[in-house]
């Protein structure tokens, strides 16, 4: 059986084409082969799909707060105080700490921790300063642990 590239990443797609074929004007279409023709109408879908189901979310693995897009995921294989970590680029509902320098496994940066705003969980941290030019990419984003955050909408 073959899969439509388009909706490989997400379940969406095939979830609307098996349940309302027609509207897509797709009569015998099996696994959505028809919707690669129109990839500006599946734009516009996914846009719809977000609303009524949500984005792919990482929440507070202690109230369920919600913390993090997983658009907004930039890399998971960064290294937190109890595992792995991954780097985001936005974080929401958090508070964060008093900034102070860290000499961490890439060298010393200004880091502030990170807490939900509701159950006050240290969740992670961010980066204010990296001092070494090739860690400036990471200014002005969070690190969250992955022990400390658990998917939603997946
Ligand atoms: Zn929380």
């Amino acid at each position: 059986m073959e899969l439509c590239p388009v909706s490989n990443n997400n379940g969406f797609l095939l979830f609307f084409c098996f349940v309302i074929p027609r509207l897509i004007g797709c009569v015998d279409c099996i696994l959505c082969r028809c919707i690669q023709e129109d990839i500006e109408f599946v734009l516009i879908y996914n846009c719809l799909m977000a609303d009524v189901v949500g984005p792919r979310m990482y929440s507070c693995c202690n109230c369920r707060n919600q913390i993090a897009l997983h658009d907004d995921v930039i890399s998971k294989s960064f290294q937190g105080r109890n595992g792995r970590a991954f780097l985001f680029s936005h974080a929401m509902n958090i508070m964060v700490g008093p900034k102070e320098d860290r000499q961490l496994m890439t060298g010393l940066h200004t880091v502030a921790d990170v807490y939900c705003c509701d159950c006050r969980e240290v969740l992670g941290w961010k980066y204010g300063r990296a001092y070494e030019e090739t860690q400036k990419y990471k200014e002005g984003k969070f690190i969250l642990e992955k022990s400390k955050i658990v998917k939603e909408n997946w």
